[in-house]
């Protein structure tokens, strides 16, 4: 009986697996088609100062509009865009439009680009940064990038070497979706970021996990003695933002302020925002804010 099932998995798997080898190409496929058709959007999500409840700038959320498919979100194809080096062209695009589209915006607000680590593979990155930075005007200070910690993988000399000459073009630096990796703290040490973003599982479990809270703490202590700003992400409530406020937090990010919106839709979440800041102002420090 053990040998026929053998047998039968094999004959059943392979025209299985063959049906997504065809997926996994036609999805390919039609990666290349989307940067040639200009098919890939940027929504932008806002950053915002804890204390002062202002804006400081906003993230560059990569999006995919396919004609069949609808909205495609970055995890359903950046994993197959790196495992292509697909992710080069389009982190380029990525680049290139978030800079351009930001030399518009008041000049204090920063955007904040997310690098995947076959980014870093590529000779030309910093080159890349440097012309979207000259094309657009976008003065450096105002562009942060985002990496994760497999990007200081394995003692990884090169990366660390590129990131040092980003660092060198006035560009900040944040480390992404702190507290998910192997051994985060580490990495601290190997490079100077400038902000730490603690990933929203965290927040997320905040009430649920007085763990949760102890973890925030220790990171928010840490990111203070070596002068990183500390940024929640995936804040959803008023109550998680208030908790965030007592510890300390500089920046938050999350659903509470406003999802990813596209750029068209930007000058009236700034406009909501600023309204509730306004509002804010005549009121106690205690007062939370309300979802927009
Ligand atoms: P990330 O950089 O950690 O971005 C934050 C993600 O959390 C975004 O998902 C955002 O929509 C979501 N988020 C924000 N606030 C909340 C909240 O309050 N609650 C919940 N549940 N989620 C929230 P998104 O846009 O689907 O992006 C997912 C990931 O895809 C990003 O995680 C980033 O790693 C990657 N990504 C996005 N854009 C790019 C890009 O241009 N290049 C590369 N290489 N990766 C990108
Ligand atoms: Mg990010
Ligand atoms: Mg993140
Ligand atoms: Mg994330």
């Amino acid at each position: 009986r053990a040998k026929n099932d053998g047998r039968n998995l094999h004959r059943f798997f392979e025209p299985e697996m063959d049906r997504r080898l065809q997926a996994r190409r036609l999805l390919e496929l039609d990666m290349r088609r989307a940067l040639i058709e200009q098919s890939f959007e940027l929504f932008y999500q806002p950053l915002v100062n804890v204390g002062t409840r202002s804006v400081t700038g906003f993230e560059a959320l990569l999006r995919w509009r396919d004609p069949v498919r609808g909205m495609i979100p970055p995890g359903d194809f950046v994993p197959l865009a790196e495992e292509v080096g697909l992710i080069i062209p389009i982190g380029e695009w990525v680049l290139r439009q978030a800079c351009a589209e930001a030399a518009n915006w008041p000049a204090p607000l920063r955007v904040a680009v997310n690098l995947s680590p076959v980014q870093f593979r590529s000779d030309y990155l910093v080159d890349a940064v440097r012309r979207a930075l000259a094309e657009s005007g976008l003065a450096p200070q105002r562009l942060e990038l985002e990496i994760t910690e497999s990007v200081l993988l394995q003692g990884n000399e090169r990366n660390l070497a590129i990131l040092k000459e980003l660092k060198s073009l006035g560009i900040r630096i944040s480390m992404d979706d702190f507290g998910t990796g192997y051994s985060s703290l580490g990495y601290l040490q190997r490079f100077p970021f400038d902000k730490i973003k603690i990933d929203q599982s965290f927040v997320r479990e905040l009430s649920e996990r007085p763990e949760s809270m102890a973890i925030i703490r220790a990171v928010m202590g840490i990111g203070r003695s070596l002068q990183m700003t500390t940024t929640a992400e995936g804040v959803e409530t008023p109550e998680q933002m208030e908790r965030l406020r007592r510890e300390g937090c500089d920046e938050a990010q999350g659903f509470l302020f406003s999802r990813p919106v596209p750029a068209w839709d930007l000058p009236s979440v700034m406009a909501s925002l600023l309204a509730d800041l306004a509002r804010d102002v005549g009121e106690g420090a205690e007062r939370v804010l309300e979802p927009v």
